[in-house]
């Protein structure tokens, strides 16, 4: 299909469209982040839908519980509103239990032992979300063996993908910026994780079982995950959930191309707020560099909702370059 031709926003088939902000509270929101939340929450507002709001805090040790109201509170101060929620991903183990204890019983996983080291060595992260193939190490162990290494420690719980040449694990779908995707999951990531071996729930089954619980019809999100789609929409439909329609929208990078993290105090909220002062300005900003505002104009979140559409995003594939705290 032509990009340019596809259909921009409204709902999916007959479904209303539902989106949802998805951050991860690891520290202060930077540039990037809001960048992804103006367009999610742009998406849903020109199609005239709701947004879900939910934190992404399953690995809890790893974060501060004030980063995830200061969060909250930075999207508010940007007029980026919400309709439901908050939800937290910590409180809704039982949630992700229960899809796991399913797919177990359909006999779809397998108890993995290999460490992280092991990983490694057989095959290097081929994606910036740290995607790698998995050889299918842990797959054949005879229960003898799984009772003899569950002993020594626990194991990590692994979905099976369907071997390459069966067709229903190839995965296409047509992304609302970059276009018809087709993939393999036996050739591109293997059996992937559902649990961690310290029991943290992996990210891929915490998103699809969420998505699918809280009806989400559309995920707008940087393209850093965009090779995380097909196992979603795969995962989903083993789940018996409709799979959501995917918008990936460019990531902002550094001069040299890497990816600003939230290392980079100097384009974190806390010092955005102070540099820019009002959130017109840091809108305005983000919405010209992808063409949705003129230069230097500041505007309100609820002012660019005219002004959104799909095909100026897929018109964009490359990166955004951020150079001394300014968007070029
Ligand atoms: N929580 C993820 C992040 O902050 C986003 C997950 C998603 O949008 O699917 O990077």
């Amino acid at each position: 299909m032509d990009k340019t031709t596809q259909q921009t926003t409204g709902a999916q088939g007959n479904r209303p469209v539902v989106g949802r902000f998805a951050p991860t509270p690891s520290g202060r929101m930077h540039l990037g982040n809001v960048f992804s939340c103006l367009m999610a929450w742009l998406a849903v507002r020109s199609a005239g839908g709701r947004l879900v709001m939910r934190v992404e805090d399953l690995d809890v040790r790893a974060q501060n519980p004030q980063n995830a109201s200061l969060l909250l509170d930075d999207l508010r101060w940007l007029g980026l509103d919400w309709d439901e929620g908050p939800y937290y991903q910590s409180k809704r183990g039982e949630v992700y239990a229960a899809a796991i204890d399913s797919l177990a019983e359909r006999g779809l996983t397998y108890p993995c032992f290999c460490t992280r080291s092991e990983l490694h060595a057989a095959t290097a992260p081929h994606a910036s979300d740290g995607t790698y193939l998995y050889q299918g190490t842990c797959r054949g162990l005879t229960p003898e063996q799984v009772a003899q290494r569950s002993a020594v420690r626990p194991p990590a719980t692994r979905l099976m993908v369907p071997p390459a040449e069966d067709p229903s694990g190839t995965i296409e779908f047509t992304d609302l910026a970059f276009g018809p995707q087709r993939e393999v999951l036996a050739q591109e990531c293997g059996d992937f994780l559902l649990k961690r071996s310290d029991g943290i729930v992996a990210y891929q089954l915490a998103v699809v079982v969420d998505d699918g619980e809280m009806g989400i019809t559309q995920v707008v999100r940087g393209r850093d995950l965009l090779g995380s789609a097909a196992r979603q929409t795969w995962l989903s439909r083993l789940l018996g959930y409709e799979p959501p329609t995917f918008g990936h929208v460019p990531l902002l990078v550094a001069p040299d191309g890497r990816r600003l993290s939230k290392r980079e105090r100097d384009l974190d909220m806390g010092a955005l707020r102070e540099r820019f002062g009002r959130p017109e300005a840091i809108l305005g900003a983000l919405a010209s560099s992808v063409g949705m505002a003129e230069a230097g104009e500041a505007l309100r979140a609820d002012e660019l909702v005219d002004r959104f559409s799909w095909n100026l995003l897929s018109a964009h594939e490359q990166d955004i370059v951020v150079a001394d705290g300014v968007l070029v």
